[in-house]
């Protein structure tokens, strides 16, 4: 069995638990297993009522008033509890703050490799070797398991997999999981949910966004490119020297530092497209860069380039969007 667990995010299922949900019918093909969602703990009424719409063989429905709220020490009971009755060959999260908590609470449980913060995963021949970035994303190194290991936990950053490619069908059957969780099981109490900043602003689950670099020169010039958002109905981001300038916030930030995004429509402007930068945007759908270099790095991933200076694209084209 394959195992893809569910987060709520504000009330719907995380963005990176539906990449974690193609990356369980991946898996479940590749090795013949059965697929099974699991919705844990909290308003897993809503994550059922959309992974019913997933193509699935299982999905269990573990709802207990002790995870009615995140907790480390409660959700990995939880799901302990889950994986020692079940024994799915891969448990698969999202890598999100909640997956980083307490996956490797649950690993230590249950004895079981946890093998995290994945970039991709390949199969070949009878190997299945995963992808991960280390010296702060400078570079990638491969990971492949031991053939003597059959069972780990795995989790995969934002963008391993595209979220739009989940074979949407129904699950085979849907059951509701009785969890013997106990009061002296949950000693944690969670305060209010960890937010990036007091802005509304959710980079990683934008659709679109315009990212400005250096080349944005001075705080001066945001206001161009407020206008510019504002009229094609973007987010705006930064790389990281604009915000270590002061001039953007660091939850505009995208990079290893930063958000991990993947939006339909990526547009770097007067942004070089640096390592730390790229890993964090490359899995975006389209990606358009606006610099004054031709040879500029953000070039080597861009679908569109346009070589000329900002000063003169964006009002251009903002005068050009307000018009029409
Ligand atoms: C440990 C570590 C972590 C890091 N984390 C991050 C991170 O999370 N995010 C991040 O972004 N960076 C990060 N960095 C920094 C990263 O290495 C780069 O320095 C940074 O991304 C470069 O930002 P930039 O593209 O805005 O600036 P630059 O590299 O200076 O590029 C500016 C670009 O603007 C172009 N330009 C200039 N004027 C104009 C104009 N008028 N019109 C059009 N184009 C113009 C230039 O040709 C140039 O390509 C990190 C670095 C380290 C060491």
């Amino acid at each position: 069995m394959i195992l893809v667990v569910l987060e709520n995010q504000r009330g719907k299922i995380h963005s990176f638990s539906r990449e974690a949900v193609v990356a369980g019918q991946i898996f479940a093909k590749k090795y013949d297993e059965e697929l099974c969602i699991l919705c844990l703990g909290e308003n897993v009424e809503v994550l059922k009522e959309e992974a019913s719409e997933f193509e699935s063989d299982k999905l269990l429905v573990a709802e207990h008033e002790l995870i009615s709220q995140y907790t480390s020490d409660g959700f990995s009971k939880a799901l302990s509890e889950i994986i020692a009755q079940e024994s799915p060959r891969f448990t698969i999260m999202g890598h999100t703050y909640i997956a980083r908590d307490f996956l490797p609470r649950v690993s230590v449980k249950q004895d079981l490799p946890f093998i995290g913060d994945l970039t991709s995963v390949s199969f070949e021949d009878e190997k299945t070797i995963f992808c991960k970035q280390v010296f702060n994303a400078k570079f990638l190194t491969n990971i492949e398991m031991d053939p003597s290991i059959e069972k780990a936990i795995l989790s995969f950053q934002s963008a391993a997999f595209d979220k739009d490619k989940i074979i949407k069908g129904s699950p085979k059957n849907i059951i509701d999981v009785k969890l013997n969780l106990k009061d002296s099981d949950v000693r944690i109490t969670s305060e209010e949910a960890f937010k990036e900043s007091d802005s509304d602003v959710d980079l990683s689950s934008a659709n679109f966004i315009v990212s400005v670099g250096r080349g944005i020169e001075s705080e001066d010039n945001i206001p161009m490119m407020e206008k510019f958002v504002e009229n094609v109905g973007a987010d705006l981001g930064s790389s990281r020297p604009v915000v270590d300038m002061g001039i953007m916030p660091k939850s505009r930030l995208v990079g290893s530092s930063g958000f991990t995004v993947s939006p339909d429509l990526y547009l770097a402007v007067g942004l070089s497209g640096a390592i730390q930068h790229v890993v964090a945007m490359k899995g975006s759908k389209k990606i358009m860069g606006i610099n004054t270099d031709r040879d500029a790095p953000i070039f080597e991933i861009a679908d569109y380039a346009v070589v000329g200076d900002l000063f003169e694209i964006i009002p251009e084209l903002t005068k050009k969007l307000s018009d029409s």
